[in-house]
């Protein structure tokens, strides 16, 4: 079978391996479709620390079950499936406490120590991570289950009631999961901010959100004392820092986008106190993977506008060319060459 590996940073094969079996614990999947993120970017660069090289890279995706190994029950050949990514230790301090998003020993597939990734025609994975799709799901859906996951880990955070508004910053593939999950939450209005003039055109023609703008500014006037939820998916420092201004009194700024680590933002803190804001980070998948599933089975996302484009596995470097443009939302490499 082919598969995508990482064999340094900077070194991307598509090689020929061994197809996996399945362990006692575990299922060969034969993957559906598998999405390219922010994060596989990092791991080819070296710029992600859990990353163990070599790595066969690809965490977002889904297949059919093709072998279940010893012990596992409740799933058959033929099932069709997501995997969820996370592999936590389950023992140490934080997992002990229903905090695996944030274990000591954080470990995931297709980003850390693991044998096997998305970007594969098979992969084994541990059955516990299997989810059942919902019939009729298609692959495309079934891959942007993981990404809608971190979105709902997100809104987990944040906790937000009917009826309040949002302000988005970043119209990229992350910045519209969070703007349909917030209009799907019940918001009276959801915002975007981009400095890309096509991506808030698309935002506004493709996926219905009609006010969008180049900076705050621009939405004074729908919302004079700014915006109950602020969320900031542009993994921008800067952003980040000036997406404080968007929060109305008692409001709240989720830091959603991956800023470089290292980099300072800094808020007054008498505003932070004075208006009780509230600033909180959300860290990938916790209990969300199945929620995810169910909000995608209820058209929460428009999951055909969201991928743009789609690649056989052999053709992963022009996919991650199309990646790097930044002119598609979500890509994805589908398991067999079509
Ligand atoms: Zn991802
Ligand atoms: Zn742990």
């Amino acid at each position: 079978m082919r598969a995508v590996v990482v064999e340094k940073p900077g070194t991307v094969v598509i090689k020929e391996m061994e197809k996996p079996k399945a362990g006692p614990g575990q299922v060969v999947i034969q993957v559906g479709a598998c999405g390219i993120c922010g994060t596989d970017v990092h791991v080819i660069e070296g710029e992600f620390p859990p990353a163990v090289y070599p790595v066969v890279i690809g965490h977002e995706f889904g297949g059919e079950v093709v072998e279940v190994g010893e012990g596992v029950t409740g799933v058959a050949v033929g099932d069709r499936v997501g995997v969820d990514p996370t592999l936590n230790c389950g023992a140490c301090y934080f997992c002990q406490r229903g905090m695996g998003n944030l274990c000591e020993q954080w470990n995931g597939i297709g980003v850390g120590d693991y044998p096997g990734g998305g970007f594969a025609e098979y992969i084994a994975v541990p059955a516990g991570n299997i989810h059942p799709l919902p019939e009729g799901m298609s692959w495309q859906a079934a891959a942007l289950i993981e990404p809608v996951s971190c979105v709902v880990r997100g809104f987990h955070r944040l906790q937000p009631l009917v009826g309040e508004s949002y302000v988005v910053y970043g119209a990229g593939p992350m910045g519209l999961l969070n703007a349909q999950v917030a209009r799907f939450n019940g918001a009276s209005l959801v915002a975007m901010i981009d400095i890309n003039p096509s991506r808030l055109e698309r935002a506004r023609d493709v996926f219905g959100f009609a006010h969008v703008a180049a900076s705050l500014e621009e939405l004074r006037d729908i919302a004079p004392r700014g915006f109950d939820n602020v969320i900031e998916a542009t993994g921008v420092t800067k952003v980040a820092e000036r997406a404080i201004d968007g929060v109305k009194r008692g409001g709240k700024l989720l830091l959603f986008g991956v800023c470089p680590p290292g980099e300072t933002a800094s808020y007054d803190a008498f505003k932070i106190y004075n208006e009780e804001i509230t600033i909180m980070g959300t860290m990938a998948v916790l209990n969300s993977y199945g929620p995810a599933i169910d909000i995608l089975a209820a058209g929460a996302i428009d999951t055909e506008q969201m991928v743009t484009h789609t690649f056989p596995i052999d053709q992963f470097n022009a996919a991650m060319d199309v990646v790097r443009s930044g002119k598609g939302l979500k890509v994805q490499v589908g398991g067999p060459a079509s």
